[in-house]
């Protein structure tokens, strides 16, 4: 079974999917998905913010993290860079500076901190800042 804050579910370009609104199964606007999203590692088909567009990322090559990118931070990355510190208060390179500098294990404590919700122990929504185990729409 996955834990809360799994490496599992920290893909590619520095998101945690757990953290995901798709993940929790539901859209933005607060309806219920037919199916949750299980997080851009495991599941089959491409991630619709950046593995679709990035076709090193959509080959699977062998990266484990975009900053083992030789183009790393590319116009893409600072494109969805961009709107996730806009819009959601969160810096996708920062989290990969992070893993990159202190590794995965304190990222993950440090996630544990940021995402942990207060009231119930579950997860907050980094789209919505929701808990989706307290607080459902
Ligand atoms: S929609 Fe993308 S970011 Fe969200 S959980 Fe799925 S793979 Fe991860
Ligand atoms: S840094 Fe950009 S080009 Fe490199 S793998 Fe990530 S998204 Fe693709
Ligand atoms: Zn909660």
């Amino acid at each position: 079974m996955t834990k809360k804050f799994d490496a599992q579910l920290i893909a590619q370009c520095g998101i945690n999917c757990g953290t995901c609104v798709g993940f929790f199964g539901y859209t933005m606007s607060g309806k219920k998905r037919k199916h949750a999203c299980v997080g851009c590692r495991t599941r089959a088909s491409l991630c619709a913010f950046i593995k679709k567009k990035c076709k090193r990322l959509a080959n699977k090559e062998t990266l484990e993290f975009c900053f083992e990118c030789s183009d790393f931070p590319c116009e893409l990355m600072e494109r969805i860079e961009k709107t996730y510190t806009q819009r959601y208060g969160l810096s996708l390179i920062g989290n990969l500076n992070y893993i990159k500098e202190k590794g995965m294990d304190a990222f993950l404590e440090y996630e544990k901190e940021r995402w942990t919700c207060p009231t119930c122990g579950g997860v907050i929504c980094v789209h919505t800042k929701r808990c989706y185990n307290c607080s459902p729409p």
